[in-house]
């Protein structure tokens, strides 16, 4: 089968893209073959090597995934070969043909949700998830501010807000962004590359300010997010990628939280609750994954320069 290998950690160019053995599923585990794999731009920080997840070398990389049940493992009974699934995690990794996974780690997809937007279900849409419910606590009525809502996980935490009947505020960096953000849900967005935009997002909410904040830039952002909150605001890191220097006094006279997470560390009872909620949600039409853009597998390196360069427009998805 042809698979994505990463022989040592480096730029997007150690991404080769190699004739490798098909594996063979042992007890408790499917092969899946795999017709869409997600990029997030955690696939991009675990190439370079500088991230605590160190996969051993050589390995294939890739968190998410959507395709069809191959073959079963002795053990498995939930799924049977042809089943629709995506992928959240796996054995040996998604951006390949086929990929090894536990039953555990892969979930039904719905007729009604295509491959490629279910390449771009589980980190994005997981991690909004909690952030919003088990980090946040967020509640209807409440104001949101997704603060970078044109990528993954912003179109995510869009959908879900909505649904959740939260007043929603949204940013994003281009035109095309901007729009997607409204088209999703968002009742308004904002240009976070414009001077002057915080100062627009307290007019709209009257000056109290957010309730909530799911902050995709921290290292840029936190310091002003702590004047965005209102009374008992709550921000929620989601991203971020450097330090900050920040004033708690603008904290504290808010009475607000600071909370943050890896999506890696959230338990198996916690993933319990994720992902039946997910699948309501697929089911319904009320989370509705944004493909952005398909590239083949042999693009894999341009997928990598690209979720890191470019403005984001919901997932970028590998076809193998
Ligand atoms: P993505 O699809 O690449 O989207 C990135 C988002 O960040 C876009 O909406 C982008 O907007 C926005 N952004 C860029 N500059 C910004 C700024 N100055 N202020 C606010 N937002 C800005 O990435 P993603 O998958 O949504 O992930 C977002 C971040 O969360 C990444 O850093 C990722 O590593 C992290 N993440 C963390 C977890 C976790 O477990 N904690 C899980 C998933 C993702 P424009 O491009 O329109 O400017």
């Amino acid at each position: 089968m042809r698979a994505i290998r990463i022989h040592e950690f480096g730029g997007p160019e150690v991404l080769k893209l190699e004739e490798t053995q098909r594996p063979e599923p042992a007890e408790g585990q499917l092969l899946v073959r795999v017709y869409a794999a997600g990029v997030n731009p955690a696939d991009t920080y675990v190439r370079s090597g500088n991230y605590p997840i160190k996969p051993e070398l050589p390995f294939t990389p890739g968190t998410d995934g959507a395709g069809t049940v191959e073959m079963i493992g002795r053990g498995v009974s939930k799924y049977k070969p042809g089943d629709r699934v995506y992928i959240g995690r796996s054995v040996t990794g998604t951006y390949a043909e086929f990929a090894l996974t536990l039953e555990t780690q892969v979930h039904r997809l719905p007729e009604a949700v295509s491959y490629a937007q279910g390449a771009g279900v589980y980190v994005p849409y997981a991690t909004a998830y909690y952030a919003l419910h088990d980090r946040a606590k967020a509640r209807g009525g409440e104001t949101l501010l997704v603060h970078g809502a044109s990528g993954g996980v912003g179109i995510a935490a869009v959908q879900m807000g909505r649904a959740m009947g939260m007043t929603v505020l949204g940013t994003a960096g281009s035109p095309e962004g901007f729009e997607l953000v409204m088209r999703e849900g968002a009742h308004h967005a904002f240009d976070h590359t414009k001077h002057g935009y915080q100062e627009a997002i307290l007019a709209a909410t009257g000056g109290r300010g957010v309730d909530v904040v799911l902050e995709m830039l921290a290292n840029v952002n936190l310091a002003g997010d702590m004047k965005l909150i209102a009374r008992d605001g709550r921000i929620v890191i989601i991203g971020s990628r450097g330090d900050v220097t920040v004033t708690p006094r603008e904290l504290m006279s808010r009475r607000g939280s600071v909370l943050a997470f890896t999506l890696w560390g959230v338990t198996e009872s916690e993933a319990a609750e994720i992902d039946p909620a997910l699948a309501a949600g697929l089911e319904n039409g009320t989370l509705r994954p944004v493909v952005g853009s398909e590239l083949p597998l042999s693009d894999a390196a341009a997928a990598h320069r690209q979720v890191m360069a470019q403005r984001a427009y919901g997932k970028i998805v590998l076809i193998p």
